[in-house]
């Protein structure tokens, strides 16, 4: 039976996909994660306590477990963890370099750069500095963006020096909260200024084999981006993109992949196109996160989440292909801050034609947070259909059909 290390660093959906695949195929599935380790189990998943801001200490943890077949990272920050893992053990996997890179918006931009791929003018300040000086470097339009965080957290487009020095300082509280102190990052130190690319966006989920990109899926993102705030919404596959600049995307996601030194398993590639060519924002050494991957099905609807176990066990999976003619996922936005009080309209949303699933994920209750300095969504609405703008316009009728009640919240009154 093979046995697998998955590094995640929650226990969430993802995670729970992970474990549900693995049952069926078999394997034994190892989970480590990095949650609190003061209480023995909490969770009752038999998971291996580690510690993400201390790398190399987890590799011995995670190593005296072995030995392993397999070690697959959910999420960015366990990729280090399971890469400094693996190669003490001898599995194939990505290097500790190559995965740092991806994890550092700077470093990676730095490697596209030598390895000769379109990059915007950029650099990167200490959060430190005032931002004037840095102002007079931009070339706007401009985007703001902090070096190691995700889901577009902290990333704010500018147009002036002002607009500037707003978004410096909105990126620097994001760096400065508890909760992006705690992970003791030293590339959260600095904010990364880089000139706007105009264009269409895209997404691609890749699986690598010995440096080879084998691209699963591309999907078209059909709401415009343009900022302030970068809000993913729907994602849809097939990608409508003439055949040719669907190659060029390839073209360039292998670049950048061979430019980082990716070389074995799952990658999330984000890139924008337009007259000057495929511009490269981002290559993560991990599938695409939380529920989207539910939008994936393959070979008479294996899971995302099975393709990847089988693929990271050595088996052929080169000739995975998408179950569906078409499908998509909406990750519905939070429009306002404030507390989540429910949603209406959900049964309704889930009837429309082609809608697979509606799933709220916000809980009663709970505080919640739009971009810039949010990071999570209402939930995720799910379609599968025989074209891709079937599907898109699936997604929209049934966000059109949802309402949502979110309420105020008060400010804390301090005596
Ligand atoms: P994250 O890892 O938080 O998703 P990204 O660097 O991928 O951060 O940026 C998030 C989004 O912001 C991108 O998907 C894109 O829409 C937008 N974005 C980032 N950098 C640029 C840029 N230089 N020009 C235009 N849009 C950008």
């Amino acid at each position: 039976m093979p046995r697998v290390l998955l590094v995640a660093a929650t226990t969430g959906y993802q995670t729970r996909a992970f474990a549900n695949a693995a049952r069926g195929l078999g394997f034994d599935l190892v989970l480590a994660t990095d949650r609190c380790h003061v209480l023995e189990d909490p969770w009752g998943d038999r998971a291996i306590p580690v510690r993400f801001e201390d790398p190399f200490a987890s590799r011995e943890v995670l190593a005296a477990h072995g030995p392993f077949d397999a070690v697959v990272a959910v999420a960015d920050r366990p990729t280090l963890v399971a890469a400094l893992t693996a190669e003490a053990l001898g599995i194939p996997h990505n290097s500790p370099a190559a995965v740092s890179c991806c994890r550092d918006k700077y470093l990676a931009r730095q490697r596209f750069q030598a390895a000769g791929l379109i990059v915007p003018k950029f650099f990167r300040v200490p959060v430190s500095d005032t931002p004037g000086e840095a102002a007079r470097r931009a070339k706007f339009p401009c985007v703001l963006k902090p070096l190691g965080l995700s889901a577009s957290r902290g990333v704010i487009r500018a147009n002036d020096a002002r607009e500037f020095a707003d978004a410096f300082e909105r990126i620097h509280a994001i760096l400065d909260s508890s909760d992006v102190l705690v992970l003791r990052e030293e590339h959260n130190r600095f904010i990364q200024v880089e000139s706007f690319i105009q264009g269409r966006e895209f997404a691609l989920e890749g699986l690598i084999t010995g440096g080879r990109l084998q691209v699963l899926a591309i999907f078209d993102k059909p709401d415009p981006l343009d900022g302030p705030f970068f809000e993913e919404t729907i994602y849809v596959t097939p990608s409508r993109e003439r055949a040719e600049k669907q190659e060029m995307l390839i073209r360039a996601a292998g670049r950048a992949v061979a430019a980082l030194g990716l070389t074995h398993g799952p990658v999330h590639i984000e890139i924008r196109l337009n007259s000057a060519g495929a511009w490269v924002l981002e290559v993560a050494a991990r599938p695409i996160g939380g529920l989207c991957a539910r939008a994936l099905q393959f070979d008479r609807g294996m899971p995302l989440e099975e393709l990847i176990l089988r693929h990271a066990v050595g088996e052929d999976v080169s000739t995975a292909k998408l179950s569906d003619p078409a499908s998509g996922v909406m990750m519905i936005p939070i429009p306002k801050g404030g507390i989540y009080e429910g949603a209406d309209g959900v049964e309704q949303a889930s009837a429309v034609s082609c809608v697979e699933e509606v799933v709220i994920t916000a809980k009663e209750g709970q505080k919640i947070l739009p971009l810039p300095e949010g990071a999570s969504y209402l939930g995720f609405i799910f379609a599968r259909g025989d074209s891709a703008n079937q599907v898109e316009g699936a997604l929209r009728a049934a966000h059109g059909a949802l309402q949502f009640k979110i309420a105020t919240a008060l400010p804390v009154m301090r005596p």
